[in-house]
């Protein structure tokens, strides 16, 4: 592969699902290319143990935490957005392209171009709609996007439906999934699955396990609201809020302890030896209530070899071939995911079926080689132009 020089630009350094991708792609290309965050945290821990150089633009806190679903208040942060727009113009000198790995960064990057940065491309990782993004942030964002990127990669055919209908042009698409490397979980020993189990002291019960960060539209409401009726499941919950959610998380809290519910909710915070944890569950829930844009999490359940019942919205669709490589139930419906949870969990060995032949799918439609190749490809279009 060649290593073209990348200049990686992100506005978060906390480690969601994009920010996750993100460490797989600059880590490929760590020899020449390198970071720019708008924020220190765990990010750029990650970043520069794998070798990727980083360096960070500190953005205001008002910037930061201005919301993608906010109206035109974002318009009282342009000076700082020009201003910032010229430091990357600066930081992308000697770059072959600049790769934008969230909406802010693009916005800013995109305005960098008009000092004189190189040609810029957008990673598009999120459904643009009303439920998420402002119109007024939709407009910008997809007006800019037509006007300067030179593509825009979406992580789904979904993302890329969202944009295409938000009035983003249709030929700037290519879609590039998340890739993993599976032997992060093949490597997983049955002493590392133990000792979670034991830690959880949960004997032989059936583990349903979630892996999100907090927020309502990740739905981990539903899953509480399923188990209830299943009294031998015990349930991790895995993930922190990562965003200001924990208004959320204190409501989750009084759910979980209602009296059925006692002592089988497991609060595991954020962690990062996620592939052992999975393999110590018996079954792997996504429960958005929205379109997922990708969902790493359902290609991870795959690759631990576990059924996996995800909300059939979104990039999920895309993953999951319903009965075969998973299962997929109505996004929302709490009843629907209590039904799947029983029949896995009264069938073992359709569950293993279905881990078996997630595991065949996952390898060969989500794998790591696939990621960087669909990424080589379509930045050589723009390269060569
Ligand atoms: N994840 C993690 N630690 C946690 C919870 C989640 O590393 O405690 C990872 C998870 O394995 C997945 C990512 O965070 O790779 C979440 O990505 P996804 O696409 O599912 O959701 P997003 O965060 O992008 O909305």
């Amino acid at each position: 592969m060649k290593q073209h020089k990348i200049l990686f630009v992100d506005h978060i350094a906390a480690l969601g699902g994009a920010e996750l991708s993100l460490l797989d792609l600059a880590t490929a290309h760590a020899q020449t290319s390198k970071v720019l965050l708008f924020q220190d945290g765990l990010l750029r821990e990650r970043l520069e143990l794998a070798g990727v150089q980083v360096t960070i633009i500190p953005a205001s806190k008002t910037m930061l935490n201005l919301r993608t679903s906010g109206g035109l208040n974002s318009l009282a942060t342009i000076p700082e957005l020009w201003n910032m727009a010229g430091m990357i113009a600066q930081e992308a000198k000697g770059y072959d392209l600049i790769l934008a790995n969230s909406q802010k960064a693009f916005i800013i990057a995109a305005l960098a171009t008009l000092r004189g940065s190189p040609p810029i491309v957008w990673y598009l990782r999120d459904i643009i709609t009303a439920k998420h993004f402002s119109r007024v942030n939709r407009r910008i964002a997809v007006f800019l996007a037509n006007q300067f990127a030179s593509k825009v990669l979406v992580n789904s055919q979904a993302t890329g439906k969202a944009f295409v209908a938000a009035g983003g042009k249709q030929d700037l698409l290519d879609v590039v999934y998340n890739g993993f490397d599976s032997r992060r979980f093949d490597t997983v020993t049955i002493q590392d699955i133990n000792k979670v189990r034991s830690q959880l002291s949960i004997g032989n019960a059936p583990l349903v396990g979630l892996f999100s960060r907090f927020s309502y539209w990740k739905g981990q409401h539903l899953l509480l609201k399923a188990v209830e009726e299943l009294p031998q499941v015990h349930v991790i919950l895995v993930g922190k809020a990562l965003f200001g959610e924990e208004d959320y998380v204190s409501e989750l809290k009084s759910l979980a302890s209602k009296p059925e519910l006692q002592g089988r909710i497991h609060w595991l915070g954020f962690r990062n030896d996620i592939p052992t944890l999975m393999k110590a569950c018996d079954i792997i829930v996504h429960t958005s209530t929205e379109p997922e844009p990708f969902g790493r999490v359902i290609v991870e359940g795959q690759l631990a070899q576990k059924a996996v019942v995800a909300s059939a919205a979104g990039g999920a669709l895309e993953i999951i071939n319903d009965g075969i490589t998973g299962y997929l139930f109505a996004s929302g419906d709490a009843i629907a995911l209590r039904q799947r949870i029983q029949k896995l969990i009264s069938d073992r060995n359709l569950a293993h079926t279905l881990g078996q032949q997630g595991y065949v799918s996952a390898r060969k439609n989500f794998s790591l080689e696939n990621l960087l190749d669909s990424f080589e490809q379509a930045l050589l279009e723009v390269l060569e132009v």
